[in-house]
């Protein structure tokens, strides 16, 4: 089994200077062990690309967009405490440990903004990926996935807040750049939902990923939040299924601890929407396991 979603550093907090983050000796060996115990013996590394210096110019000041000017102070200044990693030493760890025998895939979380979706895939082009995952945690400056913000809900009303939500994810489905949908809807983190689900925004993610081959992942990091819920919901999930998109397995763990945290309850989720199978990853290229 695996868990393609993981972290190797927790986030920082905004309003504090932070050091450049440090990979201590043991680190990746620690992430393995821990899965292990689960039963989880393949794990796929997801850096956030924002956290890394190298992509502070490509990305921009995308926080700067139309919208409430706190939501731009907020991310702006959770973006400078939390850039303090850097991809070059990130791809190194990774691969020195791919090299040494660990079970380790190289992946990157990407963030989908249309503006620099582009520039962002030439940046990350030289290094050898096994996978690359996308995510929506931003609608222009508003950080739809932070507790801080939350009151833009609110303020702007959750079915549009859906909306602009899945408008981006379906553009990212629809781009086919990256192999796997993340936490696909993180906008139900702290329980901002409908009356009903959007079964008409799922059908235009799902229909965007089944044509594009982009995957989706099977993520516990709701359970872990007030949405108390696997990412995708079972509705959601069992769309994915019969449109036939694969899946992979993820914790979306920033720490040791959190590795293959919620396996069960992913590979639960996944089976009773019908999945048997899961994917693995080499180089951009997919395999398919039994689940
Ligand atoms: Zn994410
Ligand atoms: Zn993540």
């Amino acid at each position: 089994m695996s868990d393609h979603h993981l972290h190797l550093h927790p986030h920082n907090d905004s309003g504090v200077a932070h050091p450049q983050a440090e990979y201590r000796p043991g680190l990746i060996e620690e992430y393995v062990e821990h899965a292990a115990a689960a039963g989880v013996t393949e794990l796929g590394f997801t850096e956030h690309l924002y956290r890394c210096a190298e992509a502070a110019e490509t990305l921009g000041r995308f926080w700067d967009g139309p919208g409430h000017p706190e939501l731009s102070a907020h991310t702006e200044a959770f973006v400078e405490a939390d850039r303090t990693l850097s991809l070059e030493r990130y791809v190194d760890v990774v691969l020195a440990a791919k090299d040494g025998g660990l079970p380790v895939q190289l992946g990157l979380e990407i963030d989908f903004f249309p503006e620099s979706i582009d520039a962002v895939l030439d940046l990350i082009e030289p290094y050898p990926w096994d996978f690359l995952i996308g995510s929506v945690h931003w609608i222009g400056p508003w950080a739809i996935d932070s507790s801080d913000v939350t009151w833009e809900f609110d303020r702007r009303g959750i079915d549009q807040a859906w909306s602009d939500y899945f408008e981006l994810v379906e553009a990212l489905a629809g781009s086919g750049t990256v192999d796997v949908l993340a936490h696909v809807d993180v906008c139900k983190k702290y329980g901002h939902r409908p009356d009903a689900e959007p079964i008409d925004m799922y059908a235009a993610v799902v229909e965007a990923a089944a044509l594009t081959g982009t995957a989706v992942e099977v993520s516990s990091q709701g359970l872990r939040n007030p949405a108390d819920e696997v990412y995708p919901s079972p509705r959601f999930l069992q769309m994915f299924h019969d449109a036939g998109v694969p899946i992979t397995l993820a914790s979306d763990g920033h720490t040791p601890a959190q590795a293959a945290w919620g396996h069960e309850e992913v590979v639960a989720a996944a089976r009773a929407a019908g999945y048997v199978s899961r994917l693995s990853f080499d180089r951009r290229s997919r395999t398919v396991a039994p689940l």
